[in-house]
């Protein structure tokens, strides 16, 4: 199977948003701009709400035929490990597989040898067409970037190869991401790893590497933008290189995760991606779920009390919440209104705290991020919270969608 250019990973955390989602890329789609989309969840959500991956692909495929939508979409088993791929086997054709855990651990020294050897022809100066300065390789540069990544590139092969046992070659995407690791990867790294995953015959369509910066979940980016606009240009300069000097599969495209809301460098990203003719897939980050709460509170009445009450149990609960995602994001407590203060506010005041509009003086980061993590608690709720979507499915659908369509796919895919 073949990704497309342009595609986009979508989260649903709650399963009910997939039509709403699909309406951001047919309005694409009518604007003249193809983008596939993915729908992800990861193992750590599915253990939150107690869905399976199987479920993924009933809600994808419910979405597909509800919308007609007749052009390609998948379902990926979003970093996933040996340990739980086979949970994914028969719902997913999408594996991203995670390197994180062995990158740093070193390889064996014969693979390093072999390794250094095989690619000892780059050693002196590496011109890459789209970067100004010429990069300079050593041998002993090589040798020490084999030692760090050379054994997570050899257990994504193992994993891709028990998937390609599986379900055959042709049947699935592969993904390889590194974005979970301490650093970010510098361009002569990056083409090595390709290097890599080319010698171990990996067939990556998307990488995802690590960025400077901060992407922390459902709120903008942090950090350098043009220290990141640079690293994002150099890596699809060194892409572009690899797939040619490693005949890496053609479409070989950058993924970048927890894309969600990183408006301040969307730009930087559409003048690379056009400078470069390159493609991208985004991973949102599950930020629709938050479009249900505000759905919630702006339909008023129950939905109010109901968007309500999920912070007020979040807010007390705010340390076992936000536990499993404590390096993804960063709340400062006394920036967060009591649920007394909250129960006093309105339907129109809730929703600017929480949507995502920078230039709204309403809108509280904390808040934000207290509410992403905050899913556990609508699971919680059972029925009684998918009642409540359902119930408001217009009001909700259509912040899903002018939040895909609008603030991402606008500022990235199609341009404004
Ligand atoms: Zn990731």
């Amino acid at each position: 199977m073949r990704l497309a250019k342009y595609s986009i990973g979508i989260g649903d955390r709650f399963g009910r948003q997939g039509k709403a989602q699909l309406a951001a890329l047919i309005k694409a789609k009518a604007r003249g701009v193809s983008i596939v989309p993915v729908w992800n969840k990861s193992h750590r959500e599915h253990s939150t709400i107690g869905s399976a991956p199987g479920d993924v692909r009933a809600d994808a495929d419910a979405a597909v035929r509800a919308c007609r939508w007749t052009d390609p979409y998948f379902v990926d088993a979003d970093h996933i490990a040996m340990g739980n791929v086979d949970l994914f086997m028969a719902s997913s054709d999408f594996f991203t597989l995670d390197v994180a855990d062995f990158t740093g651990r070193a390889a064996d020294e014969a693979d390093i040898t072999a390794f250094v050897q095989k690619h000892r022809g780059y050693v002196g100066s590496l011109a890459v067409p789209g970067i100004e300065e010429t990069l300079e390789v050593s041998e002993n540069q090589i040798r020490a970037i084999a030692s760090r990544f050379l054994l997570a590139v050899k257990e994504a092969a193992k994993i891709y190869r028990h998937i390609e046992a599986a379900k055959g070659a042709e049947n699935f995407v592969t993904e390889v991401s590194m974005d979970e690791t301490d650093r970010p990867q510098t361009p002569v790294e990056m083409f090595f790893i390709l290097a890599a995953i080319a010698d171990y015959g990996i067939p990556a369509q998307t990488i995802a590497p690590k960025f400077s910066g901060r992407f922390n979940k459902g709120v903008d980016y942090d950090g350098d933008v043009a220290r990141f606009a640079k690293e994002f240009a150099q890596d699809l300069a060194v892409i572009k290189l690899a797939v040619r000097q490693f005949h890496l599969p053609e479409n070989l495209k950058l993924s970048v995760h927890s894309g969600s809301d990183k408006f301040s460098i969307y730009g930087s990203m559409r003048e690379a991606m056009a400078r470069f003719d390159a493609g991208l897939h985004l991973k949102t980050a599950g930020t629709t779920w938050l479009e249900e709460v505000v759905g919630l509170a702006l339909a008023g009445g129950a939905g109010l009390a109901m968007a309500k009450e999920i912070y007020a149990k979040a807010l007390a609960r705010r340390d076992e919440l936000a536990a499993p995602y404590a390096t993804v994001i960063d709340i400062d407590e006394a920036a967060l209104p009591s649920s007394q203060s909250v129960d006093r506010w309105d339907g129109r005041t809730f929703a600017a705290a929480l949507k995502h509009d920078a230039s709204c003086e309403a809108y509280n980061v904390h808040f934000r991020q207290l509410l992403h993590v905050a899913y556990k608690v609508a699971a919680e709720m059972g029925d009684r919270y998918l009642q409540a979507l359902d119930e408001n499915e217009a009001i909700i659908a259509q912040n899903v969608a002018s939040n895909i369509y609008d603030r991402h796919i606008a500022a990235i895919f199609v341009g404004r």
